[in-house]
């Protein structure tokens, strides 16, 4: 069984797209305190907000619709993100569609933590797995890897 190992201070990206940036942002602030005392990365308008909400760096993507959800999902892939929160608009056509469901497969396909809401990111945050190292089950594509084409 693969695993890859997961620090206790997590990298964490957040996203919200325009119409729920304002409610990310409520809760980024309400959440100050745990939030910063991880790694944080923002796709480029999020992360501005994010970082003149808190005060704090974040490391600042492009922004989602220029390719900004595809770095993460590249980070993701990569192992180089732990934790993915992601306010997308359920209500509102994006013109970067394709990108979303790319990272929300890819967020899938690696086995990391995402909310995709309030409540969820609420959860996510009080886990105690927040504050401690994690060893994730890496899903096993080797079968897939060696197949014969
Ligand atoms: P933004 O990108 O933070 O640059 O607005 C978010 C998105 O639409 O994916």
């Amino acid at each position: 069984m693969q695993t890859r190992h997961t620090p206790a201070r997590k990298r964490i990206a957040l996203v919200a797209h325009d119409n729920k940036k304002a409610e990310l942002i409520e809760w980024a602030i309400y959440n100050k305190a745990t939030l910063t005392r991880h790694q944080l990365f923002g796709t480029g308008t999020t992360g501005r907000l994010l970082e003149d909400a808190l005060d704090v760096h974040v490391t600042r993507l492009l922004s989602g619709p220029l390719g900004g959800d595809q770095q993460i999902g590249a980070m993701i892939a990569e192992g180089r993100l732990d934790v993915l929160i992601f306010f997308w608009d359920p209500m509102s056509a994006q013109p970067h569609d394709p990108d979303i469901k790319a990272l929300l497969r890819l967020g899938v396909l690696w086995n990391i933590p995402m909310a995709c809401d309030r409540t969820t990111a609420d959860f996510l945050l009080t886990s105690p797995l927040m504050y401690e190292a994690y060893e994730t089950i890496l899903p096993d594509y080797d079968a897939y890897l060696k197949r014969k084409v």
